[in-house]
């Protein structure tokens, strides 16, 4: 049983006691509950309980690129930073999942090594239609294609009539789609980044790219009765098409991520290309923009987009440095630290973090603390502060765009199925389980 004078639940925050059994919340009692004879209390004093973070956008590379990321140190990273969840993307590792016989590779490798529960996206290339619909019975959580090149070439982009034959397979036995929405032609019209200069690859990331390319989406999506997500919106000016498409019924959902929401272009320094990533941090008015996106509701979730690579290739030009920004150990203090700033309560970061994401991707059982739910939690001190040291972060590579800020929020613990995977920042015993689709979503 865990006992905190603030425990958020869907209704709201209050002091309960939550009681656990078998991995699993069984209720949510009031405060001074007597407990049972043979069962151990946690009492969490102040501090908060929430549901584990489920962070349905992480880049774990593994296998094939495990100098820049893995299993095992990606999910250290999630468990210290109290994400008790999260999906893989289809590509950097290799092979990418593409096929069953990747995913069966990707499962092979990542079991008994993780820390919290690990579920995998599928991915939609050229030519491998014939493998979406087994991806889908093996249990991927749904497919992401990119509509320009992906950064990596074993990973290609889809053309825009690949893109509508992928969608309507799809759409044709209930999967999702996940779509790095750019638009290619804009991109390549757009002068190409150079230097050691943010402004010159801000400007060769245009928001009109994205604001095409998610037009296209709407337009497919209605046409074909399909569900679309788009991934990492960093466009502000996409908000009220976005919008009217989702009043309309269209059936698109919206995740932002922490360096949006944090970071500005104007503060980027030369050369700095620990914030490089694509669709690119934009400025100030614009990040006003995505917050006042998420107070309406437009925007549903907020994911990490943790993509790391080795020190070595963040290199002082924008032009060159791979483009990927690590922060899954720091996604809910960066986020909350910004959020209480602008008026937000903690209730709305838990919606953003946990019960969207767990929602958009089917996992009915994750993401919220009631009944019947995993007793997957995370214990933070909201009010207490600390200051972003790269070498206490678990990833592999310390690279950071946040490095030296002061940030909002310690996470305390980490609890996964009731067992404690994260104490103080420092991960236990990998225990963590491979997660599929749930079939009766
Ligand atoms: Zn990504």
């Amino acid at each position: 049983m865990l006992r905190s004078t603030r425990v958020i639940t869907p209704e709201g925050t209050r002091a309960a006691s939550v009681a656990v059994a078998g991995g699993k919340i069984t209720a949510v009692l009031p405060h001074r509950t007597e407990v049972p004879a043979g069962c151990r209390l946690e009492d969490l004093g102040d501090d908060v309980l929430l549901p584990g973070l489920v962070d349905t956008h992480v880049h774990v590379n593994d296998p094939g690129r495990t100098e820049w990321e893995g299993f095992g140190p990606a999910t250290r990273a999630a468990a210290a930073g109290g994400v008790t969840t999260l999906i893989d993307m289809p590509l950097n590792s290799v092979p990418p999942t593409t096929t069953t016989e990747a995913l069966d590779i990707k499962r092979a490798v990542a079991r008994d090594r993780v820390h919290v529960d690990v579920g995998f996206w599928g991915g939609a290339v050229p030519g491998n239609v014939p493998h979406l619909r087994p991806l889908h019975e093996a249990g991927v959580f749904g497919f992401k294609c990119f509509l320009l090149h992906s950064g990596v070439d074993e990973f290609p982009q889809l053309s825009p009539a690949e893109l509508k034959d992928a969608l309507a397979e799809i759409t044709g036995f209930g999967g999702l789609l996940i779509v790095h929405a750019e638009d290619p032609h804009l991109i390549e019209a757009a002068p190409p980044a150079t230097g050691p200069r943010y402004t010159s690859f801000l400007a060769s990331r245009p928001r009109a790219a994205e604001d095409r390319a998610i037009a296209g989406l709407i337009g497919l999506a209605r046409e074909l009765d399909a569900r679309v997500h788009v991934l990492h919106l960093s466009s502000g000016d996409a908000l009220p098409m976005i919008a009217a498409a989702r009043r309309e019924g269209v059936r698109l959902t919206v995740e932002t991520c922490p360096h949006f929401l944090t970071l500005t272009a104007e503060e980027v320094p030369d050369g700095a290309t620990e914030f490089k990533c694509c669709p690119p941090i934009r400025e100030a008015a614009n990040q006003d923009a995505l917050w006042q996106g998420l107070a309406d509701g437009v925007i549903d979730c907020v994911v990490s987009d943790h993509s790391p690579c080795t020190a070595d290739l963040k290199v002082g030009d924008f032009g060159q440095a791979w483009g990927g920004i690590s922060s899954l150990q720091l996604g809910l203090p960066a986020v909350w630290t910004a959020a209480r700033r602008r008026g937000h309560r903690l209730e709305e970061v838990v919606r953003w973090m946990a019960t969207a994401p767990a929602q958009l991707v089917g996992l009915g059982h994750k993401g919220a603390i009631e009944p019947g739910r995993d007793a997957d939690f995370a214990v933070l001190a909201p009010d207490e502060t600390f200051t972003v040291d790269p070498a206490g972060l678990h990833h592999r590579n310390q690279v950071t765009a946040y490095a030296g800020r002061t940030l909002h929020g310690v996470v305390r613990s980490t609890w996964l199925r009731g067992v404690k995977i994260a104490d103080h920042g420092t991960p236990t015993e990998p225990t963590g389980r491979l997660l599929e689709r749930q079939r009766t979503v």
